[in-house]
C-alpha cells in the first residue's frame, strides 16, 4: 500500500490513538461510509457511532470495527469470515485489508447476513465500490464449512456462548474476535486464537451489540466448551 493512502486523513484519525496499525488507518481512509448508509443519513456518516441501518439494525461504529480489525492483524491474502455483513461497510474494510495486487479485491472475504433485504443492499453498495467479496444470506454462527479453514473470524454480532462451528472452522494460527454477552447487557469482545489446535481466549474491554440470533446457540452442544 502506498504512503499516500496511509497519511490521507479519513474523518476520525484525530480521534483513534488506539489505533496504531497504519494498514488498519490507510483502509478507514479509503473506504467512504456514506457508501453504506442511506441517502438521508449521510450527514450523518463522519460521526463516530452506530446508525440505523433497517431491519432494527445498525451500521456498527467506526472506532469498534477498526478495533476489531487491528486485533485481527490481517495480512494481505488472509482468508476472512464476517458474521453479520449488515451494511457492508466493516466487509469492505477487510476487502482492503486482504487486498492482493492483481487479484479483485475481496475474494478471500466470506460474509454472512441472516436479512436478505440486507444482503441484497451490502452486496449492491460493495460491487459499486469495486469489491467482490462472497456474499452468503443465512446463519453466520454456523460459519461456512466449505470455505473454511479461517485465518481470521470476525463477529459483528453478540451472543453468549461462542459458537463452536466458528471455533472449528478457525484455521491453526488463526485468529477470532467477537462479542460475547447478553443482549442489552455487559458485552465483551474477545479474542480467540487457535495454536497447535487448541483454543486460547482473551478478554478485551467492555462492548455494545445488536444480537447474533441463531439455533446453534440453542443447543449447548454446540457452545465452545473451552469457554
Ligand atoms: N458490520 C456490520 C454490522 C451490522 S449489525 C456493519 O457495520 O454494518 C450486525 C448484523 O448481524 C446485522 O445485520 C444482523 O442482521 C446480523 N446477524 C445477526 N445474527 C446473525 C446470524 N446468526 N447470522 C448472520 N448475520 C446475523
Amino acid at each position: 500500500m502506498s504512503d499516500d493512502a496511509a497519511s490521507k486523513p479519513f474523518p476520525w484519525a484525530d480521534q483513534w490513538p488506539e489505533i496504531t496499525d497504519a494498514r488498519v488507518r490507510a483502509a478507514f481512509a479509503r473506504v467512504p461510509r456514506t457508501a453504506f448508509i442511506a441517502p438521508e443519513l449521510e450527514r450523518y456518516a463522519g460521526q463516530d457511532a452506530p446508525l440505523p441501518i433497517g431491519e432494527g439494525q445498525t451500521i456498527s461504529q467506526p472506532f469498534v470495527v477498526a478495533l476489531m480489525v487491528q486485533m485481527l492483524a490481517l495480512q494481505p491474502g488472509a482468508r476472512v469470515l464476517e458474521v453479520g455483513t449488515g451494511s457492508g461497510y466493516e466487509t469492505a474494510i477487510l476487502c482492503e485489508m486482504t487486498r492482493v495486487a492483481d487479484e479483485p479485491a475481496g475474494a478471500a472475504v466470506y460474509s454472512i447476513e441472516r436479512y436478505p433485504s440486507l444482503a441484497e443492499r451490502s452486496a449492491q453498495a460493495l460491487a459499486a465500490q469495486g469489491y467482490a467479496p462472497h456474499l452468503r444470506v443465512g446463519d453466520g454462527a454456523a460459519g461456512w464449512p466449505e470455505a473454511a479453514p479461517f485465518d481470521a473470524i470476525i463477529v459483528s454480532a453478540a451472543a453468549a456462548h461462542v459458537p463452536r462451528p466458528l471455533c472449528e472452522q478457525l484455521a491453526d494460527g488463526g485468529r477470532m474476535v467477537l462479542p460475547v454477552g447478553e443482549h442489552e447487557g455487559d458485552q465483551d469482545l474477545w479474542i480467540v486464537s487457535k495454536s497447535h489446535g487448541r483454543l486460547h481466549f482473551e478478554r478485551n474491554g467492555g462492548v455494545r451489540f445488536v444480537p447474533l440470533v441463531s439455533p446453534v446457540l440453542d443447543d449447548p452442544a454446540q457452545w465452545a466448551e473451552e469457554f
